[in-house]
């Protein structure tokens, strides 16, 4: 069974349209079923129907010809229920319906289960037979088990289909297909879909006609010429390691390529009119899969030889196609992975979104986009990279949501909604220049979270009062090697400097999670709970000790560092951390450098820093609250993955009184406590947590205009009010609406937009 699903899931991934997909299912599932027919009705959102789409073995004239309600025929009790229905006698059930022309005549066993995909009714599957008999237990497993499979790809087919509309067809209000991932830096981005890849891929080579056929062709059969060469060579080089008959192989390895292979396929496709890139994916793939499905060993593994064929010159036709892009000047960049590199593909000034397959909202490439302040998406794992280019996107980086070729409401909207974020823009422009004060006048210092060099320069252009959080990581994660002490030393002076005399709170290398450093991979099943911040850098004091020594180093004569330990579960991991700290000081001091021992401070990020933070508080000389690991861990929600993205609420109650008691303990020790989490940053969020207690909130710079400005429109007594009135409720969208209701009251609501954390 495991064997049947498995090639039915790729064949359906591999098909070109939603119809192609749904014919595959309905005759590969009658097929291993050994049944008469096969049927899949899909729900029609708009009509509210069940649509007969696909049959094997009843009348295909009707398809697409006619649908069913919710309360009608056994379709419609399967798809109301949203649970099978095994029959040995259909037309005695009292729900039963013919449709006239249909050909269900002869069949009387009847077997549905739905289709549902992320709790949406997407259809309902049949199988029916002539014998009076029920399903078997096992029949009914394998079809539930075959429609929760196919409920993503069926997913993944409409909407590629949806996409493939024109926007202002009849359907105008179906045609703008509609993707969630997780925001990852808000605004908004509208602009034309660029693909970027950073290696050949050949999965991922959109469809797409060709300009100009004959340039195509040239370009086909230069790269073919290219890697021709390049697998030459390989054999020359392997001339001494490899008898004459293994060389032979090579020669056959090349064979693939010519005209009367593969290599003619190609061209034929080209000469057909899709572009290069496209008709050598197309070609490639088809005939991996064919390799794949062989029962013999060594030709199933030819698969892997055409697969290295085709990326190679899939490689070469990219590179010579990347030096002729010409980017339109709004161009939102999706890619299936962001890298660095992709990133710096397309010029900054014509960059207005991101959009990306994989990734969390604090993999590094994020944390430098969101430095770059371009509205991003990321985790979108519907995301139908092959017919996204050229199409027109909207970024809605604030709810973590793409449109796909609006339709002209919709469109305008967003264009209304981006215009209002400029006028915004502007009109707290002048609010850089000022501190923040409640209505009566209390100060709250706002401090700001850094990591590349850009967000120095907005950090000052924004008026921050100091770092309250510098993730040392990110120039780690930006290189190929550990930095040496002199590169931190340098660095980190930068920092010092830049914000000079206002304390610089760098956080000692936290890495692991989802924050891999190219050259010190760390292979975990579980890497949230694995090998991370603290954990590592003790574990590896050689890296704690240089980041440490070149942290004091870089604070002579300037005096404004805090250094700050990420990840702490256990008092003795501070006091391991504070020895070495001591011996790197000891050690700076003895050669000649005069730096003060700067304050220590320790992360609360994990529920047993929480029930920890009395002693923690005591021992340390400061505290920082890091919310976006203390939510995960506290609510055990994965903080990267979309599918569980609606549960990581951070206005969850347990997450407000964690917070709470974290404040409480570290003020009975006379310490300070910041938050430096996103939930700083959101306006939403800000008037409670300074109602709180929090000493210091710290933020990205683009965030601190318009907490100043909320901020502004309450009073001490206000917030005093609105936090004893939160204290009691008891689940989060209930703290959401009084915190909404609290800002509307003030004329803010047009700021919750920006509160993406709820
Ligand atoms: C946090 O966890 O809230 C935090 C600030 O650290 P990071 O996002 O870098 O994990
Ligand atoms: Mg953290």
């Amino acid at each position: 069974m495991l064997e049947v699903l498995r090639r039915l899931i790729q064949d359906v991934n591999a098909a070109d349209s939603l119809e192609d997909a749904l014919l595959l299912i309905v005759a590969q599932v009658r097929a291993a079923m050994q049944t008469d027919v096969c049927t899949i009705y899909l729900h029609d959102k708009p009509s509210e129907k069940l649509i007969f789409r696909a049959t094997e073995g009843l009348n295909k004239d009707k398809v697409g010809q006619f649908g069913l309600s919710f309360d009608e025929g056994l379709v419609g009790w399967v798809a109301t229920r949203e649970e099978p229905l095994n029959l040995d006698d259909a037309s005695a059930h009292p729900q039963f319906q013919w449709v006239e022309g249909l050909g269900e005549e002869p069949f009387n066993a009847f077997l549905g289960a739905p289709i549902v995909h992320q709790r949406d009714l997407l259809g309902v599957v049949v199988v029916q037979q002539e014998d009076h008999r029920r399903f078997s237990e096992d029949e009914e497993a394998f079809l539930i088990t075959v429609s929760a499979q196919l409920a993503g790809l069926i997913a993944h087919a409409e909407l590629a289909g949806a996409i493939s509309q024109s926007p202002f067809s009849k359907h105008d209000t179906e045609s703008a297909a509609r993707l969630s991932g997780i925001a990852a830096c808000s605004g908004i981005g509208i602009g034309t879909a660029a693909w970027v890849s950073p290696h050949a891929d050949l999965q991922t080579v959109p469809s797409r006609q060709a300009a100009d056929r004959r340039v195509e062709l040239k370009a086909f059969r230069e790269a073919l010429a290219s890697v021709r060469t390049d697998i030459q060579q390989v054999a020359e080089n392997l001339e001494d390691e490899l008898g004459p008959e293994d060389r032979a192989l090579f020669g056959v390895y090349l064979n693939i390529l010519d005209d009367s292979t593969l290599g003619g396929e190609v061209a034929a496709l080209i000469k057909a009119g899709e572009w290069a890139q496209g008709a050598l994916s197309q070609v490639m793939l088809r005939h991996i899969r064919h390799f794949e499905r062989m029962e013999h060993s060594y030709l199933r593994e030819r698969a892997v030889d055409v697969r290295d064929l085709g990326t190679r010159v899939l490689g070469y036709l990219q590179d010579a196609n990347r030096q002729q892009v010409d980017y339109p000047d709004a161009t939102v960049l999706v890619a299936e992975e962001l890298t660095a590199s992709t990133l710096g593909e397309i010029p900054r000034d014509k960059l207005v979104g991101i959009v990306s397959m994989r990734g969390s909202a604090n993999s590094h490439t994020v944390i430098l986009a969101r430095a770059m302040g371009i509205p991003a998406v990321v985790g979108v794992e519907d995301l139908p990279l092959k017919r996204l280019p050229d199409q027109r996107l909207v970024v809605d980086g604030y709810n973590g949501r793409i449109y796909v070729n609006p339709h002209a409401d919709l469109l305008a909207r967003f264009e209304g909604l981006l215009a209002e974020d400029e006028a915004l823009f502007e009109e707290l422009a002048p609010l850089a220049e000022r501190s923040a004060l409640t209505a009566d006048g209390a100060l709250i210092p706002l401090w700001v979270n850094t990591g590349v060099a850009a967000d120095v320069q907005r950090a000052r252009e924004f008026g921050a009062e100091g770092v309250g959080l510098y993730r040392t990581e990110v120039s780690f994660l930006l290189r190929d090697r550990f930095p040496s002490e002199e590169e931190q030393r340098q660095l980190y002076r930068e920092q010092l400097e830049a914000f000079h005399p206002a304390p610089v709170t760098m956080r000692t290398l936290d890495i692991g999670g989802d924050k891999a450093l190219p050259y010190f991979p760390i292979e975990e099943s579980n890497p949230f709970l694995g090998w991370r911040g603290i954990r590592v850098t003790l574990d590896h004091p050689e890296i704690f000790l240089t980041q440490v020594r070149a942290m004091l180093r870089a604070n002579e004569g300037l005096t404004n560092l805090r250094i700050l330990l990420p990840m702490v579960t256990a008092i003795d991991e501070l006091r391991v951390a504070r020895d070495l700290i001591l011996r790197c000081h000891r050690e700076v001091l003895s050669e000649g450098c005069s730096a003060p021992l700067p304050p220590l401070g320790v992360m609360i990020e994990v529920p047993a820093a929480v029930y920890l933070a009395r002693p923690l508080a005591e021992e340390a000389d400061f505290l920082s609250v890091g919310s976006n690991d203390l939510t995960q861990y506290l609510l055990a929600v994965d903080r990267g993955n979309a599918r569980v993205a609606g549960l990581y609420q951070a206005f969850h109650p347990a997450v407000l009184a964690a917070l709470e008691h974290i404040i409480e303990a570290a003020h009975q020790s006379a310490k300070s406590v910041s938050i430096c989490g996103e939930l700083a940053g959101d306006p939403r969020a800000a008037p409670l947590l300074v109602a709180m207690g929090f000493d210091q909130l710290s933020m990205n710079a683009g965030s601190l205009s318009v907490i100043k400005r909320v901020l502004s429109a309450f009073t001490r007594s206000e917030l005093s009010v609105l936090v004893s009135k939160l204290r009691p409720m008891r689940s989060a969208p209930e703290v959401v609406a009084a915190l909404d209701l609290a800002l509307a009251e003030r004329g803010l609501d047009r700021f919750l937009r920006r509160a993406a954390t709820a």
